[in-house]
């Protein structure tokens, strides 16, 4: 029997196999598609997500030779520009990078793994038994496992056979027309701006919001430009074409702005995307089927927060399904994946759609952007904003070590100077105890956790492998030991073997 299945070869199956291998499950992952999909959707990565692939050794794999990852100094929020300079602590790290270009790296390392993708396998039926699920394929043999992941997308087969609700809502007043163009080199000014006769300037790289709709000009270094133009209440039909798109763009803008077809070797964009759906399964798991990535969320594309959503779903998700199959699971651990999970996703539908909203035409909606900006000149709002675009603001219940152990009990583990080691010891995937003194007993769990003497370290911390920090240590004194709570953090997450 085959210990995971992965239905759909997507950004997220493949990470979550990555993180299966490298806990020593090797999962098997099918793909309806018989060749990776030409389609283009994300542009880059925003986020957290981009120090969780750095600590992973995959960030180098993705990013130019020698680059680091660092925090952007601007980015979007409902078509404001967000300024994030002058933030003490800025958190939105970002990577320009095609989607496509990350689910190779992702296969590739998961071949690298020992994982086995097989492409031309569409799931089509599951059955569940009490100790293994049946997966059922076209025109194939049925396979059996001991788990099934969803990560066949938004339209998830597997959501829909385990009969898990979707409930959200699906807006269908927008129209959004997307496409790779060129423009007469003289309407691009020196900084990438578009210059239009009769309108002005078009900023690169970000959202620009008219009383008429909404305008994105990317000039993406060394390809075509692309152009987006999203409208309200402008019903199309047919195959999305240059002339649309063109027309949507001098509707939104007020002027004509002259858009030949592009001119590099592609593959290009031209699409028209209708409406869009926020919808949360209303449960990550039923019996031995889990859910991943957009098969258990969808929301507006708008700021790029899928995949910092979906591929740590699949951090989340690897090392606990691994735990359960090789028996050193603490009791529930698996349903933590939801209780951990689901809120990150309701918090990104939540500003998706404030970011919708703002983005709208009309009177009312100039109003609340008025106000919004406001706002934006506190500094206070745009930390609080790069918080929430990027999940640093994620604390986890971590059980007894609750927060009030340690300020970093329940967070994302910062980088830490004293410990420039960090990245290549989180690479394994394993549990890590931190220990300044060089003398904490890890007890019956020396087997499941890597100790790491740290002596530049204040602190002696206990991460999770997805880089969570599950304890604190506090001095010893006053009746306590250093290692006060240690074993209890432990045996929260792993059964002792
Ligand atoms: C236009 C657009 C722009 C976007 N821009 C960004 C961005 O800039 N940044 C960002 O982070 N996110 C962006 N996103 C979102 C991002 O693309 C998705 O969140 C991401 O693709 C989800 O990955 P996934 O692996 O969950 O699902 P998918 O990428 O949908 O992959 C699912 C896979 O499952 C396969 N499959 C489906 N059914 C079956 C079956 N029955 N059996 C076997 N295999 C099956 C499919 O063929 C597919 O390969 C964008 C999305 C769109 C549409």
């Amino acid at each position: 029997m085959i210990d995971v299945v992965i239905a759909g070869a997507g950004p997220n199956g493949l990470m979550l196999a990555c993180e299966l291998a490298l806990a020593g499950v090797r999962p098997l992952v099918l793909e309806r598609l018989t060749e990776p999909s030409p389609e283009q959707r994300a542009n880059g990565l925003v986020g957290q997500v981009v120090r969780m692939l750095d600590r992973r050794g995959l960030y180098e794999r993705l990013a130019a030779p020698g680059a680091v990852p660092g925090p952007t100094p601007r980015f979007l929020f409902g078509a404001f520009p967000l300024d994030l300079h002058d933030l003490p602590d800025n958190p939105l790290y970002t990577l320009m990078v095609p989607q496509r270009r990350i689910e190779q790296m992702l296969a590739e390392r998961a071949v690298e793994l020992g994982v086995e993708i097989r492409r031309g396998h569409q799931v089509t039926g599951l059955a569940q038994g009490e100790k293994s699920v049946t997966v059922e394929l076209h025109g194939r043999e049925p396979i059996e496992a001991a788990f099934l992941v969803g990560a066949d997308g938004g339209h998830s087969v597997v959501r829909k056979l385990s009969r898990i609700a979707f409930p959200g809502v699906t807006r269908d007043s927008s129209v959004s027309r997307a496409g790779h163009v060129s423009v007469a080199q003289q309407m691009v000014g020196p900084g990438g701006e578009l210059v239009v006769p009769g309108f002005g300037v078009v900023p690169p790289f970000q959202h620009l919001r008219t009383e008429h709709g909404l305008i994105a000009w990317a000039p993406f270094p060394g390809g075509d430009p692309l152009i987006s133009a999203v409208e309200w209440g402008q019903p199309a039909e047919g195959e999305a074409s240059l002339d649309e798109l063109r027309d949507s763009v001098g509707r939104v803008l007020g002027a004509d702005l002259p858009l030949g077809p592009p001119t590099g070797p592609g593959p290009h964009v031209m699409r028209r995307l209708f409406g869009g759906n926020t919808r949360i399964a209303d449960r990550y798991r039923a019996g031995r089927v889990l859910l991943l990535g957009d098969a258990a969320h969808v929301h507006s594309a708008i700021g790029g927060p899928g995949l910092n959503l979906g591929l740590q779903d699949a951090v989340n998700l690897g090392w606990k399904l691994a735990a359960e199959l090789r028996g050193h699971a603490a009791e529930g651990l698996l349903d933590t994946y939801q209780s951990e999970r689901a809120p990150v996703a309701r918090r990104v539908a939540m500003h998706t759609q404030a970011q919708s909203v703002l983005i709208q035409p009309g009177g009312d909606v100039t109003a609340l952007r008025e106000l919004f900006g406001e706002l934006l000149a506190q500094s206070g709002v745009r930390q609080h904003l790069a918080d929430l675009l990027s999940g640093a603001d994620i604390s986890y219940d971590m059980g007894p070590a609750g927060p009030a152990t340690g300020p970093l009990v329940g967070r994302w583990a910062p980088d830490l100077p004293a410990l420039p080691d960090l990245r290549r010891l989180t690479s394994t995937g394993r549990p890590l105890l931190l220990d300044p003194s060089g003398v904490l007993d890890l007890g019956r769990w020396a087997p499941l956790v890597d100790a790491v003497p740290a002596p530049g370290l204040d602190t002696a911390l206990l991460l999770r492998p997805d880089c969570y920090v599950a304890w604190q240590g506090r001095p010893a004194g006053a009746g306590r030991s250093a290692g006060d709570g240690l074993h209890e953090a432990l045996g929260t997450w792993f059964k002792a073997p």
